[in-house]
């Protein structure tokens, strides 16, 4: 089990996350934000085996390449296809899915599915190739619980954050890791052995496991010999107003993540611009990695405010608060 990230974008373009999840069995894709470009490195089936598109808001700079998005996956019947973003997400991505004469498209039977991540519950409306996306119809709501997606391998959850309008922020977590404690087992004086497997991974239902022709029962065992270390975990943050009630919100949201994308539109001068469009600086982000005990922190949507030789200094600005901060490898800025 791993998280791979790649920033896509370049720096002071459009910018968004792609993540890859390899299960052991498989690798799942997500893709966080579609803004104008961030898809032109990606191979054509690249794009068509991403899992989910989730968008943290529907401001131009996050959407404006889901057209390059939709041309690899409008017809796509491997996967179910969702999207997921906050309130009027369907009614925005009604007009993307209309945008096109559709003529040739035939009788697939292709449904797309938006997911409204609202404060309470989380929306969904379906849409149908076979009718030219006419119609958007209801299809559904639960609870919101802070989880979207909850996979054997990985959960993605939301937190809602405020940018002149709804935001979403997301994390990427894999459970909690079991670990055979070697000390332990030499305590036990047991032999290790393929029944390690089990005390980790026990079948359904399975009560005890023999060990050396003893039967032993899993739950002792498992008190016995497993540690528990927190899972990788992978933050999402763009757009969003980072006040001392965000803040206070943010932080135990974060804990155990390990690498924290953040956006930080504005240098720490421009703070009042920066609270005034309900965006983020370097010196916030870099004090919420340290208040979060992140292990990176990654900075991407820098503003086009600032002349690419400013860049550095946007970027000492945050080490100074939070020394493992740095850019997408991709930008070639250090
Ligand atoms: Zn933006
Ligand atoms: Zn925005």
């Amino acid at each position: 089990m791993s998280i791979q990230h790649q920033i896509l974008g370049a720096a002071g373009r459009d910018n968004a996350l792609l993540l890859h999840i390899n299960t052991g069995q498989s690798v799942d894709r997500l893709l966080f934000d579609c803004g104008d470009g961030v898809l032109a490195g990606l191979p054509f089936a690249e794009i068509q085996r991403i899992d989910h598109l989730l968008f943290s808001h529907l401001h131009m700079d996050h959407v404006g390449g889901f057209d390059s998005f939709f041309r690899c996956t409008y017809n796509r019947e491997s996967k179910p296809n969702v999207i997921w973003g906050p309130p009027e997400s369907a009614r925005i991505l009604h007009h993307r899915f209309q945008g096109f004469r559709w003529n040739l498209h035939g009788e697939t039977d292709v449904v797309w599915r938006v997911c409204e991540v609202g404060a309470e519950a989380v929306t969904r409306t379906r849409f149908a190739l076979r009718e030219a996306f006419a119609a958007a119809y209801p299809d559904g709501a639960r609870p919101f619980t802070g989880t979207l997606i909850e996979e054997e391998a990985y959960t993605v959850e939301a937190i809602h954050l405020e940018h002149r309008g709804p935001s979403l922020g997301f994390l990427v977590r894999e459970p909690v890791r079991r670990n055979v404690d070697r000390g332990k087992l030499e305590a036990l004086k047991l032999p290790p052995g393929p029944w390690l497997k089990q005390v980790k991974h026990p079948a359904p239902g399975q009560t005890e496991i023999a060990v050396n022709g003893t039967r032993f029962s899993v739950a002792a065992l498992q008190a016995a010999l497993l540690s528990e270390a927190p899972g990788d975990g992978i933050a999402y943050l763009t757009d969003f107003l980072l006040d001392d009630a965000a803040m206070a919100r943010l932080v135990p949201w974060l804990r155990g993540c390990r690498v924290l994308v953040c956006e930080s539109a504005y240098r720490a001068a421009d703070a009042d611009l920066a609270r005034q469009n309900g965006h983020v600086t370097t010196i916030g982000a870099a004090e919420l990695a340290r208040r979060a005990g992140v292990s990176r922190l990654l900075l991407i949507h820098l503003s086009d405010r600032y002349p690419p030789e400013t860049w550095p200094e946007l970027l000492d600005e945050a080490r100074a608060i939070f020394p493992r901060t740095e850019f997408p490898r991709g930008w070639g800025l250090g």
